[in-house]
């Protein structure tokens, strides 16, 4: 068995960004000590942390000094380079680990671990040289263009019909590594996320049901409204064998596509807790935060029951800018009162003072006794913020 590591000692994140904001609430509230790797100074969890080292993730004082400070760390950014986690590893334990965080960041590994976990994906190629434009095969048409790194809410993709446009879009977006995907017929977005430790053991929460707007997550339903039980499990058992096989250890969340002629396909994993998980903190005994804290202690993992039927709306900076303004440029708080007059709204807001279309502001999420009645409350709040029904 992993050693304990006791409430009273310090636990560190990699990324300031709200995932890790939520993770120092749910460390802070077992007693543990906090720490926050992240070289903006106003960072949404560097703002609420005992300790913020304000330095890049690959400046080698910061990490030694978070590593000095932490009996463990984790991550809350799929993007931390590989080579700063394996830095941190040599001092002190590290969940997930840098070689499972690697294959997470890449696109093209990542198909190849879900093919290797007999979990299907969409049809692909990788493209890393002009070359190899030509020699795509025509069942990718009409496909998604996606950068084999860094990609995140839609961006570093292009939606391409024809190879002219393939190669106009693969220069747009720098010539660089990327994979082009056969483009889905789909039914229903779903996403899974496990929590694993040292040890082996898995538990899972509930799977989410997902509307994307523009590529970005809007809306997540738990239970799923429109997955039949069958799928749901598919889905679970798939992402406890992804978990599995990477020998994982912490939060991973395993984002799938349900076409519509009812196949499962799996579409990108993250290594950390996800937005479709934020409905947890409110509608679950334990939150994807609570159980990341757990995995990286070794303290006992118990699965997390779902004990009210929840509807996340996340909020985006769009909310901030009126559209029936004629100062485009003025911001005005939406009218949380109005939102917060409604029953089983538990609002969070990440404590960015900058609001900009599509970026995260803040999430929402509505608990009610019913899913029926849960997503009548959820219409109303999106019908004062001015947001599309669902
Ligand atoms: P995230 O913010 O989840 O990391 P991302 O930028 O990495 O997003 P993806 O999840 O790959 O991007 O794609 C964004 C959205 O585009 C998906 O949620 C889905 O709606 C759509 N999409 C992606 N790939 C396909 C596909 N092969 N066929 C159809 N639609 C797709
Ligand atoms: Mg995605």
């Amino acid at each position: 068995m992993t050693a304990f590591i006791a409430p009273g000692a310090t636990l560190g994140v990699m990324g300031g960004g709200q995932l890790g904001r939520m993770f120092v609430h749910a460390a802070q509230q077992m007693g543990y000590f906090t720490a926050v790797l992240d070289s903006d100074p106003a960072s949404p969890a560097g703002l609420v942390a005992h300790h913020h080292i304000q330095t890049s993730y690959l400046d080698e004082q910061g990490l030694a000094r978070l590593a000095e400070r932490c009996a463990a760390i984790t991550t809350e950014f799929e993007n931390v380079p590989a080579a700063a986690l394996k830095a941190l590893a040599t001092q002190c334990p590290v969940s997930p680990g840098a070689a499972a965080v690697a294959v997470c960041q890449d696109r093209a590994a990542e198909k190849r671990h879900f093919e290797s976990c007999g979990v299907p994906c969409a049809a692909h190629a990788v493209i890393e040289t002009a070359a190899q434009l030509d020699a795509v095969p025509d069942h990718l048409f009409p496909g998604i263009l996606k950068t084999t790194r860094m990609g995140y809410d839609g961006k570093g993709q292009a939606r391409v019909a024809t190879r002219a446009e393939l190669a106009a879009a693969w220069t747009a977006l720098g010539g660089v590594s990327a994979v082009l995907e056969q483009r889905l017929p789909l039914e229903h977005e779903v996403s899974v996320i496990v929590v694993r430790s040292a040890d082996g053991e898995i538990v899972h929460f509930p799977l989410q049901q997902n509307l994307h707007r523009d590529g970005i997550l809007a809306v997540t339903q738990v239970p799923a409204p429109d997955v039949a039980p069958a799928v749901q499990r598919q889905a679970i058992d798939a992402a406890h064998r992804v978990a599995d096989s990477l020998d994982y250890v912490g939060v991973l969340c395993v984002e799938f596509f349900v076409l519509q002629d009812g196949r499962l396909v799996a579409n990108e994993m993250a290594p950390r807790p996800h937005n479709s998980g934020h409905y947890s903190v409110d509608a679950c005994e334990l939150s994807q935060f609570d159980l990341q804290v757990r995995a990286m202690t070794g303290a006992p993992l118990v699965a997390p029951r779902l004990h009210s039927p929840a509807v996340m709306l996340n909020l985006l900076g769009d909310l901030w800018f009126p559209a029936d303004t004629s100062t485009p440029d003025t911001t005005r708080e939406p009218d949380w009162a109005r939102v917060l007059a409604l029953p089983g709204v538990h609002l969070h807001l990440y404590g960015k003072t900058a609001p900009r279309p599509a970026r995260k502001m803040g999430h929402l999420t509505v608990t009610a006794a019913s899913a029926s009645e849960a997503h009548r409350v959820a219409l109303q709040v999106a019908a004062v913020l001015g947001l599309p029904a669902f």
